[in-house]
């Protein structure tokens, strides 16, 4: 009998054994599964959130192209109207909305009440305001960009001007530069030559300026060069070309005019400097000039032929004592 009993106990605790190592392999492997599972998971998650990263990513670089494409269409304009038609053409494109305008001055504002209105900033200086009427709340934040964009194409356009101005200008008389004068001058050629026009070309030079710089210095000098620039200016048309050709020696080229008419207003040139008083600091000075004058196609038919006739007819008039106009006379 006890026999029975102790085989049921050893059954018994065989078959716990055999249980629990069983429990004991199964929930092992049950870890492993979960860990596998993790990783899984995880790796899955990694390859979601990359690829959201690649869109981001290509939908930014999209954009950034995009934008290059849109600025490089406003920025090929150099002046600023046609920058912000350029600007209308890309808003066109990619903005729904009902009118769009550059307004410069604050003033003209009141008329826009119903528009929404962005002001626009170079280095902290005002250059004007857009606004816009019938833009959707979605496209304001591409309205902006699109602003910041014209902004940049109206900074081009305002520096090219500048550079230009200054190719063009001479910076202390505020007369055409010699080598925007000679431009022109070639041009008056090309169109006399066209429709068989006369012009003059007049030299004119200050006497003894030298000998003002030594007296009362180079500021004092300077302030002369202006206020015969001023003179001269005062004396021709706008549609005659004045320019600064050297130090204290100025060009003028009078269209269409005739030898008498040309000498009487170097004359009157002439007359209204020596009548002046200069006012330059707490000087006040009489100078006086000399003027050489030589015509086309008289004289010779290209620049270098006309200019050196002038030049001459200017010589004459220093070594006859100053303080007159010579015409160019051939020796022959
Ligand atoms: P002339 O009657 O024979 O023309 O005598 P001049 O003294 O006017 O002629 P010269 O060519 O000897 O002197 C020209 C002077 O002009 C010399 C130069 O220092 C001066 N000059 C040239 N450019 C400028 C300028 O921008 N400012 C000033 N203040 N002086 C200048
Ligand atoms: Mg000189
Ligand atoms: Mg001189």
């Amino acid at each position: 009998m006890w026999y029975l009993l102790v085989l049921i106990i050893l059954t018994i605790f065989l078959y716990s054994w055999f249980m629990k190592t069983l429990n004991k392999r199964f929930s092992d492997k049950n870890k492993i599964y979960e860990k596998i599972k993790n990783e899984y998971d995880s790796l899955l998650s990694e390859n979601a959130r990359l690829k959201t990263d690649t869109i981001n990513l290509h939908d930014n670089l999209e954009q950034t192209i995009a934008l290059y494409d849109i600025t490089k269409q406003i920025c090929r304009a150099l002046d600023a109207d046609r920058v912000f038609s350029y600007f209308c053409e890309e808003m066109g494109k990619h903005i729904e909305l009902t009118d769009c305008k550059f307004i410069r001055n604050e003033a003209d504002l009141s008329a826009y009440n119903d528009y929404t209105i962005l002001p626009l900033e170079i280095d902290k200086n005002s250059i004007g305001y857009l606004v816009v009427r019938g833009i959707k709340e979605r496209d304001k934040d591409r309205f902006y960009i699109l602003a910041q964009q014209f902004v940049l194409g109206i900074k081009r356009a305002i520096l090219y001007q500048r550079v230009q101005e200054l190719a063009i200008t001479d910076s202390l008389t505020q007369i055409s530069s010699r080598r925007y004068y000679l431009e022109r001058l070639n041009e008056e050629i090309e169109r006399s030559k066209k429709f068989h026009y006369h012009f003059s070309c007049l030299m004119i030079d200050i006497d003894h300026f030298k000998s003002y710089n030594d007296r009362y210095g180079h500021l004092v000098g300077d302030a002369i060069l202006k206020e015969v620039a001023k003179l001269i200016k005062e004396n021709i048309r706008q549609i005659d070309l004045f320019g600064r050709y050297g130090g204290e020696e100025f060009s003028i080229v009078l269209t269409e005019t005739d030898k008498g008419q040309t000498q009487l207003v170097a004359e009157r040139i002439r007359q209204a400097i020596e009548d002046r008083y200069v006012r330059a600091y707490d000087e006040e000075l009489r100078v006086t000039v000399s003027i050489g004058i030589s015509f086309f196609p008289e004289n010779g038919k290209d620049i270098d032929v006309l200019i050196d006739k002038a030049d001459l007819a200017l010589y004459q008039a220093k070594q006859e004592g100053r303080n007159r106009v010579c015409i160019f006379q051939s020796k022959a």
